[in-house]
């Protein structure tokens, strides 16, 4: 697919969240009329990690930072419909506020401790729990090896994170951003300027600021430009599965000290674990692993919810997350040298909820040259060059 000019103020490489989120607050906002150019290989999306996330939402981070991009990204999807501009084509994203449970065995209690300090500092309504305090609200975990928990059930949750990203792209065309099907194969530099991209179709195209929101091939699209970028695709399986007899009330995305995470999908539940080996994925390779279901999921299910010792597994699927081996933070921002190429990679499990914060900041950075809402650079690439990082310890 052709564009319709030869050259662009701003062209956004992936048209998933981070790409369309970027480029429906460029063009909503009044300050900004330039052209956009949304480019993607597939306009169906349909191996991009936004169409096969679980689509969370939590403040439990260990860096501040990362509770205010939250933060702001509960209140933005609280009022989803609003916050796009109550237009009658966007339709709400179904926010089911029902909190995270991070349990925590005696030897890792302090980390829980320490994070919740940090969140409760922002604003966050992060409460820590004893075993019995669990119990009485939740009567359904074995908490025999449990110390501590951390619960919040205001502003955490699931939403329609497909939905979203729909909405964002629905309203980015609507505000003037062009999208089309292609794929980047080449950037061109003239010193620290990007000039140009190539498309698969042989086009050149001009541009202005370059964004890179390629996801899992984000590595690929910075070497393009001679940048390296720490990112690696890692494989993720999902199940969903039944389970016959009733909880008698929903249940939160619980983390096990096991790295299992289980949550209630409708009548349903979801679940998964990063796998034993977790060496970087083929970026063709979505068969799931229905063995870690058996070995290494459905063991630990049965043993924190007794009630799970009778499930059916009914189907998964299988998503990469962008995965920063630096820090295991999101890069965002410009590159410090090469100032008109911008970042907005690394996201690993987290990128559906920080895609509303994130894409207003990398719209204020075009628009303005600075953060205004909220302050991302702890984010910036710079660290990378400086060989700071910036560790985000609670990564699920
Ligand atoms: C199993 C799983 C569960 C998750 N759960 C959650 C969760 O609960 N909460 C949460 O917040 N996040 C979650 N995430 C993470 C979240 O889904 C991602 O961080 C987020 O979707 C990343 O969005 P993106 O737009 O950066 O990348 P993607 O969605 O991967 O999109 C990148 C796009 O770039 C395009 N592209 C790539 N290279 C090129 C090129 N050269 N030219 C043109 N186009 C290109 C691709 O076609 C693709 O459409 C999960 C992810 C997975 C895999």
């Amino acid at each position: 697919m052709s564009s319709q000019h030869n050259s662009y103020d701003v062209i956004i490489i992936g048209g998933a969240i981070m790409g369309s989120s970027a480029a429906w607050f460029l063009a909503a906002n009044r300050d900004f009329n330039g052209s956009v150019l949304v480019i993607d290989r597939d306009l169906s999306y349909s191996t991009a990690a936004s169409a096969l996330s679980v689509s969370g939402i939590r403040h439990q981070y260990s860096n501040a930072v990362n509770v205010k991009i939250s933060l702001y990204g509960t209140e933005f999807i609280r009022n989803f419909e609003t916050s796009l501009g109550n237009d009658p084509d966007v339709p709400p994203v179904s926010f089911e506020e029902r909190g995270y449970m991070f349990l925590a065995s005696a030897d890792k209690a302090h980390i829980l401790r320490e994070n919740q300090a940090v969140q409760a500092g922002c604003g966050a309504a992060t409460v820590l729990m004893t075993p019995d305090e669990i119990a009485k609200k939740f009567p359904f975990y074995n908490l025999d090896d449990i110390e501590l928990g951390s619960f919040n059930g205001s502003g955490e949750g699931w939403f329609d994170g497909y939905g979203m990203m729909q909405s964002f792209q629905r309203m980015a065309r609507k505000g003037g951003v062009e999208y089309i099907a292609n794929e980047v194969v080449g950037i061109a530099r003239n010193g620290n300027q990007i000039v140009s991209v190539t498309l698969k179709s042989g086009e050149v195209i001009g541009c202005g600021i370059l964004v890179n929101a390629a996801g899992t091939r984000a590595p690929l699209v910075a070497r393009m430009a001679d940048i390296a970028l720490p990112i690696v695709p890692r494989k993720r399986s999902v199940f969903v599965f039944d389970c016959h007899q009733a909880l008698g009330q929903p249940l939160p995305l619980t983390i096990d000290p096991s790295g299992v995470y289980c949550r209630s999908e409708g009548g349903l539940y979801i679940t998964g674990k990063p796998p034993e080996n977790d060496d970087d994925a083929d970026l063709n390779d979505f068969d799931v692993d229905y063995a870690q279901f058996e070995q290494d999921i459905w063991p630990v299910l049965a043993n924190r919810i007794p009630t799970f010792e009778a499930i059916k597994m009914i189907r998964g699927w299988v998503g990469h997350y962008d995965y920063n081996l630096f820090d295991q933070n999101a890069i965002i921002g410009a590159h410090p040298e090469v100032g008109n190429f911008m970042f907005a990679n690394g996201f690993s499990g987290h990128g559906l909820q920080q895609a509303p914060a994130v894409g207003r900041g990398l719209g204020e950075l075009i628009v303005y040259g600075e953060y205004r809402e909220l302050d991302l650079s702890e984010l910036s690439y710079q660290r990378i060059l400086a060989n700071e990082p910036f560790i985000e310890k609670a990564i699920i």
